[in-house]
């Protein structure tokens, strides 16, 4: 059984703001805002509602602890969480990195920070720029015991529920536990076919694994 909870890293662009598709379109399941951020006035975003209730579905679980793995940074927080419904999260210091490309040595620019903040922390990852090194760097830290998965939806759809369920499985798989039989149990989990009604109740997790 995991000592702690595996964080869940979530990103924005491309995660809960899809990018626009030809013609500016984006699935019809999000609704358009426009935030000021950062110096610019009245920047477009497209916010999807259902990921503030699936998002808060999974945290209540216990399961995993929520965090912002974002360039949006602490600001995801005033100008995100709202309008997606979630409470605030930490989030994870990203920097500001001197980046034409998301991948300036092969593979995705926020890994180094995200890793050197996990340390030896279990996480699913959320986001929807990861190259093939990436998913290397995820397997070797799995095979020396520190579960890592990696979610990568596609940056025209955003989070779709499947991405959802696939981390809940896969958190609640390391929530087995073993007692000195070795029998196998597994912490119960609420009912998933509700989510709605149960809201935010989990604590925040903290600053540092
Ligand atoms: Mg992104």
């Amino acid at each position: 059984m995991a000592a702690v909870p595996p964080y869940l890293l979530i990103d924005v662009d491309g995660v809960l703001n899809p990018f626009p598709g030809p013609g500016g379109s984006v699935p019809p399941e999000y609704l358009p805002h426009r935030v000021d951020f950062r110096g610019h006035r009245g920047v477009p975003i497209w916010l999807n509602p259902n990921h503030g209730v699936r998002v808060n579905a999974l945290c209540s679980t216990g399961l995993v602890q929520p965090c912002w793995a974002t360039s949006w940074g602490a600001e995801a927080n005033l100008l995100i969480a709202p309008r997606v419904g979630t409470p605030h999260f930490p989030h994870v210091d990203l920097g500001t990195p001197d980046i034409s490309t998301p991948h300036p040595r092969g593979y995705l620019w926020k890994r180094d920070p995200v890793a050197d903040w996990l340390g030896n922390a279990p996480v699913a990852w959320i986001d929807d720029d990861f190259a093939p090194p990436d998913y290397d760097w995820a397997a070797e830290r799995t095979r020396r015991g520190v579960p890592t998965l990696l979610i990568q939806p596609d940056p025209y759809a955003g989070l779709g529920r499947h991405h959802i369920a696939a981390i809940r499985l896969w958190a609640a798989s390391l929530s087995q536990v073993h007692d000195t039989a070795g029998n196998h149990h597994e912490r119960p989990l609420e009912d998933p076919r509700d989510p709605v009604a149960r809201g935010p109740q989990w604590g925040a997790c903290s600053d540092r694994p």
